[in-house]
């Protein structure tokens, strides 16, 4: 049976693929009895998951590629070392037989037994080490659940449609390696970093379907319109061929917009405009090279720090950085210190307990709470910025105290290298992002301290309308035309024009064809998005003549109404 379902697209394009179902098994468990006459029968199905996924793990551990991190291998040894330990073996038996349950349940209680028993270690290595477990158990569920191994995706078809109840920033960054031709999920908000990750990968994406998981089962044929926000479920002949036709459009429009890689980015009246790319992986710049931008302006460095059990060491950040750097080729690299916390914890599993986590020990706080860490990413910055033009980016400042500490640290990583006579960029560049309002109010005196600011569109709309921006059932209050954050947006820009320091915006705002007009409007001349929105931006910029929407730019400004506010945009995209 064909039915459609309705999202917000938060990546553009449209993919035709089948549906494969990403297993969040343990949440799928449920408990039923095992007549006694069939326990036997159900010990004999729990040993057989076992083996598979001992086989499982054993077969990729054997096709490592030599040159695999050491990590890698010891992590599938531990896994099988957990696997092999009578605890999740043996026990679980014991619990099918004292309690004549299934073996998906017995296996489950094991499991919150261990964990429970990690959680009162004191050593913080050994305490981590109860994901492992959580990770041994999902993939026997998923075995004893029916659900298809990681390996046997890979094998598969390149046009799968991943379908997720939700997909971590974590797991999100691993798509980066795989080739799936779009993602869908029940939850999620537009500016969630899943979301811009999906927009990175440059495939159609659709979060906040509320029941895609539920509806979809694995293999059905799937439209996804990530530009419409519409999945289209085992679509009739003329539907689909009506998208084939569709998708074969967006991708010539993707390959004429290719003649305006190199032509510069000024509007018909001469003003000259940086768009500069957001990533999140060295190997991302293979993309921001491809379209043409003039610059890295964000590189958020916490993807680094990501899916692994240890903290990259200095040489590691330092090379990672001297790439990109080398990469862009004396092109400004943008580098941003951590921003963990909040949606991008290092591990999901782990995220800390905290009420309100987007308020919490996020980013430059974090950073400030960890100065042996921070010391270590500035050193491997400054290292890197003898191979390139690199600056360095703080986020969520707060207050100028937060500045200053960091400052400090920065100069006593710059002694620590001096001393060594280590060789890095003395005068090197530093700029805060204006994400918090607070620091969005008092624009001017960062501007004062800073060479430049970047304004974090995406938390700046988090903070100021109070909505969680991981949270769909609030994700129709997102609204980067409030007044508020208009008025925000250009006072942040009238600060840096008057101390002449460059501002630009690095939020998803900036990659939004809808609102270049408005941010040029505002003052705006440099844009940091992701690689796949500059040429449609850039277009937009050729298209646009400054002098005549600075009119309705300034109404716009001086407006407190969304509504009024709409409509003024709209008369502006048409000019
Ligand atoms: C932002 O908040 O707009 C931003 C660019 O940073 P991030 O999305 O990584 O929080
Ligand atoms: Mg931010």
């Amino acid at each position: 049976m064909s039915f459609s379902m309705h999202g917000v697209g938060v990546s553009g394009g449209i993919a035709i693929g089948h549906a494969h179902l990403v297993s969040h098994a343990l949440l799928e468990v449920v408990q039923y009895k095992v007549p006694k006459n069939l326990i036997k029968q159900e010990i004999a199905r729990f040993k057989e998951a076992v083996s598979t996924v001992r086989d499982d793990l054993e077969s990729v551990r054997s096709q490592l590629p030599a040159k695999a991190p050491a990590e890698l291998a010891a992590f599938v040894s531990t896994h099988l070392m957990l696997l092999a330990d009578h605890t999740l073996s043996e026990m679980p038996i014991r619990i099918i037989e004292s309690e004549s349950c299934n073996a998906e349940w017995a296996l489950k209680q094991q499991m919150e037994n261990i964990v429970s028993q990690f959680d009162e270690i004191e050593d913080d290595y050994l305490r981590e080490r109860k994901h492992d477990v959580v990770q041994v158990v999902e993939r026997v569920i998923k075995v004893l659940l029916g659900h298809p191994s990681q390996v046997a995706i890979q094998e598969q078809e390149k046009a799968i449609i991943l379908v997720a109840y939700d997909i971590s920033p974590a797991d999100a960054i691993q798509f980066k390696q795989h080739q799936f031709a779009a993602f869908i999920t029940d939850v999620g908000g537009a500016t969630s970093h899943t979301a811009i990750l999906a927009r990175s990968l440059s495939i159609p994406s659709i979060v906040a379907l509320q029941r895609a998981r539920s509806l979809i089962r694995d293999g059905e044929l799937v439209i996804v319109d990530g530009n419409q926000g519409v999945v289209i479920v085992n679509p009739d002949k003329d539907t689909l061929s009506e998208y084939k036709l569709k998708q074969e459009q967006w991708e010539i429009e993707k390959q004429k917009l290719k003649r305006i890689k190199l032509t510069k980015a000024v509007t018909l009246d001469g003003t000259q405009v940086e768009l500069h790319a957001n990533i999140e992986v060295p190997e991302d710049v293979v993309n921001v090279k491809s379209v043409g931008a003039t610059g890295v302006g964000l590189y958020r460095t916490e993807f680094l720090f990501m899916n692994r059990r240890e903290m990259p060491d200095e040489e590691e950040q330092f090379l990672a950085y001297k790439n990109v750097a080398e990469a862009m080729d004396g092109l400004p690299v943008t580098i941003r210190t951590l921003d963990l916390g909040a949606d991008k914890e290092i591990n999901p599993d782990n995220a800390r307990t905290c009420t309100n986590p987007a308020l919490g020990l996020r980013a430059i706080r974090f950073c400030l709470s960890e100065p042996q860490m921070f010391h270590l990413q500035l050193r491997a910055l400054l290292r890197a910025s003898h191979y390139g033009n690199i600056k360095i980016l703080i986020p969520m400042l707060s207050s100028i105290y937060e500045l200053r500490q960091t400052m400090t640290l920065l100069d006593k990583a710059k002694k620590s290298l001096i001393q060594e006579n280590q060789p890095f960029q003395k005068d090197i560049k530093v700029g805060g992002m204006i994400e918090i309002p607070a620091a969005a109010l008092c624009a001017e005196a960062f501007a004062r301290e800073l060479d430049f600011l970047s304004i974090g569109t995406n938390d700046l709309i988090q903070y100021s309308l109070a909505i969680d921006r991981t949270d769909d059932t609030v994700s129709h209050l997102y609204n980067p035309i409030h007044p508020a954050i208009i008025q925000l947006v250009e006072m942040t820009i009238r600060a840096g024009q008057k101390l002449n320091k460059p501002v630009s915006v690095c939020g998803e705002m900036a990659g939004d064809v809808k609102l270049t007009r408005l941010l040029l409007g505002l003052g705006l001349r440099n844009f940091s998005m992701h690689p796949s929105n500059i040429l449609t931006v850039k277009k937009q910029v050729l298209q646009t003549d400054l002098p005549k929407l600075l009119p309705i730019a300034k109404k716009i400004i001086s407006s407190q109404d969304s509504e009024r506010i709409e409509p003024l945009l709209e008369k502006m995209n048409l000019l």
